[in-house]
This record gives structure tokens, sequence and C-alpha cells, in this order.
């Protein structure tokens, strides 16, 4: 009886992994958390990492939310523009 049960495995092999570097030096093979790019052993768990608007890291702002939300604007912007003046 034991064993003849054909499990479907397919999906829980084919998450994301964690791409942490383990002490021996080899990728972390665990599942990555939902939305996250590690698994809940490497800083992926619920409550990890720094809170918003923390500055303890701020070296030149380039990557900010702010700075990156004015980038996209730009981009858009300049995407548009090229569209109309393509248009004529
Ligand atoms: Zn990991």
């Amino acid at each position: 009886m034991a064993g003849t049960h054909k499990r479907n495995t397919e999906p829980m092999r084919a998450s994301a992994r964690c791409g942490a570097k383990t002490r021996q030096g080899t990728p972390c093979r665990a599942p990555a958390v939902k939305g996250k790019q590690r698994c809940r052993m490497h800083g992926g768990a619920k409550g990890s990492g720094a809170p918003k608007g923390n500055n303890n890291a701020l070296k030149h702002g380039l990557y900010t939310a702010e700075a990156k939300a004015m980038n996209t604007y730009i981009r858009d912007l300049l995407r548009d523009g090229k569209r109309q003046i393509g248009d004529f």
C-alpha cells in the first residue's frame, strides 16, 4: 500500500530558489519566500530587513524610492515625447 501514491512535486520543485551563499560556498537550495529573493533562513523571513525610510546605509541616494520614481517619471516623459514627435 505505502509507496504506490504518485506524488506531484512539480510545483514545489519549480518554485524560485534562495540565492544566498552557504558556509560551504554553495548556493542555498531552499525555496525563496513569496515575493522575495531569499529563503526564511537567509533574510526572507517576515519582519526582517530595514524599516522603510532607513538611512543607515545611504551613500548618494541614487537608488532611493524617491530617485527611482523620478527616473521612471522622466523616462515615461521622454518616451511620450519621442512618440509624439514620431507621429509627424
Ligand atoms: Zn537560503
